[in-house]
């Protein structure tokens, strides 16, 4: 199902026909803050001007709705409480004041959730639809509307996964339609902006959120309620949005990448999080073993420590072949190997800058990829494979 919107004033010029479908370029871009800011200041009169005076050839842009609070009305017997997943993604679209011009857009209804009830058949449905659009050039960037709570791992499942340098946006609101203030509206249509625009090309998969561009393995969800609930504590945004112009604060991503495949089966293998605290034993990792756990990252204290009682039943887990991962619970820094504990002699895998939700994702995309030697895994979380 979907609608076309048809659009008067293009803002972007789409390069005709030159649908360059790389490898997905990711990776810790080097910040270079300075050199950026001048080149987008420099093509920030261009797009200003490009507003007015619009373009033919719109940028096509597909917008896939997955719900989320974004989708949400607001529930008039609570001032807080809301219904998610009410309104469908063409009626988000036409509910923006002012999109229509930015470019021409159709939408289609992937799911209708809470993104606390994302799932392997989503992500599945969401990778397979967007790369088929990418690669029958049917679009010329994806903006996908999410609920909040775990768009980040959407975001960090799609980037590993998808073969193509045109933008994908995923986009929420922290408030439900019909509230005071709602910031879906807004967020949407500046979501929409960054995927047409042409200095997004070559930059693979985003986050925008309340008129900031993150990029997905920093991203991480800091608030729970406040509209400014997003930062990437490692490395900063990548990027600044308003209803004007689009600014990218880093240099795009300079090394091509491995796409990892997605299994046959459909689902990924299980990997289980393991939350460390004072006064832990091993129960909790015994029975994720006894579960047939295929890996464990542990949301360890500070730099991915935890107690003796523990750290042995991770290395009676690695001696199994049970994929080891040390993430932290902490939100920023870095888990670095042999810090304190011996990762060399234990079989563990770091996840440096990832945190447990994203080492999971990326631990259950290498097993069901065949890569299973901590080795070759920690190569894989530097990112350098
Ligand atoms: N629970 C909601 C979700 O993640 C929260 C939100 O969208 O802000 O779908």
């Amino acid at each position: 199902m979907s609608i076309k919107m048809i659009v008067q004033g293009a803002t972007q010029l789409r390069s005709s026909g030159a649908m360059l479908v790389a490898g997905l370029v990711v990776g810790a871009s080097a910040l270079c803050g300075a050199n950026a800011w001048a080149a987008d200041a420099a093509s920030d009169a261009t797009a200003t001007a490009a507003a007015t005076t619009p373009a033919a050839g719109a940028p096509r842009i597909l917008v896939l709705a997955t719900g989320g609070t974004i989708s949400g009305t607001a529930d008039p017997r609570s001032a807080i409480g809301y219904n998610s997943g009410n309104v469908k993604g063409q009626e988000l679209v036409r509910g923006v004041p002012g999109i229509e011009k930015l470019a021409t857009i159709n939408a289609e209804q992937i799911s209708n959730v809470g993104s606390q009830d994302m799932s392997d058949k989503i992500w599945f449905q969401l990778a397979r639809r967007i790369q088929e659009v990418f690669d029958r050039n049917e679009a010329d960037g994806v903006v996908i509307t999410h609920g909040t709570d775990t768009v980040e791992e959407t975001a960090f499942f799609l980037q590993n996964v998808l073969r193509s340098d045109k933008p994908v946006v995923l986009v929420g609101s922290m408030r439900p339609g019909g509230s005071t203030s709602a910031d879906g509206p807004g967020n949407l249509y500046e979501a929409v902006e960054v995927a047409a625009s042409p200095k997004s090309r070559g930059r693979g998969v985003m986050v925008v959120m309340n008129d900031q561009i993150h990029g997905p393995r920093w991203i991480t969800k800091t608030n729970t309620t406040a509209v400014q609930a997003f930062a990437s504590p490692n490395a900063g945004v990548i990027g600044y949005v308003d209803p004007a112009s689009v600014r990218f604060v880093t240099a795009p991503p300079q090394a091509a990448r491995n796409v990892l495949g997605l299994p046959a089966n459909g689902q990924l293998p299980r990997v289980e999080i393991v939350y460390a605290h004072s006064n832990m034993d091993g129960l909790q990792i015994d029975h994720a073993i006894a579960d047939g756990a295929k890996g464990i990252v542990l949301a360890g204290e500070g730099d991915g420590d935890a107690s003796k009682e523990a750290l042995a039943a991770l290395e009676r887990a690695a001696k199994k072949g049970i994929i080891v991962v040390r993430s932290t619970r902490v939100m920023s820094g870095f888990v670095n190997r042999n810090v304190e504990v011996d990762d060399d002699k234990s079989g563990f895998v770091v996840s440096l800058d990832l945190n447990p939700q994203k080492a999971r994702l990326l631990t259950q995309l290498l097993i069901a990829n065949g890569v299973t030697d901590p080795a070759r895994v920690q190569q894989a979380f530097t990112g350098t494979w």
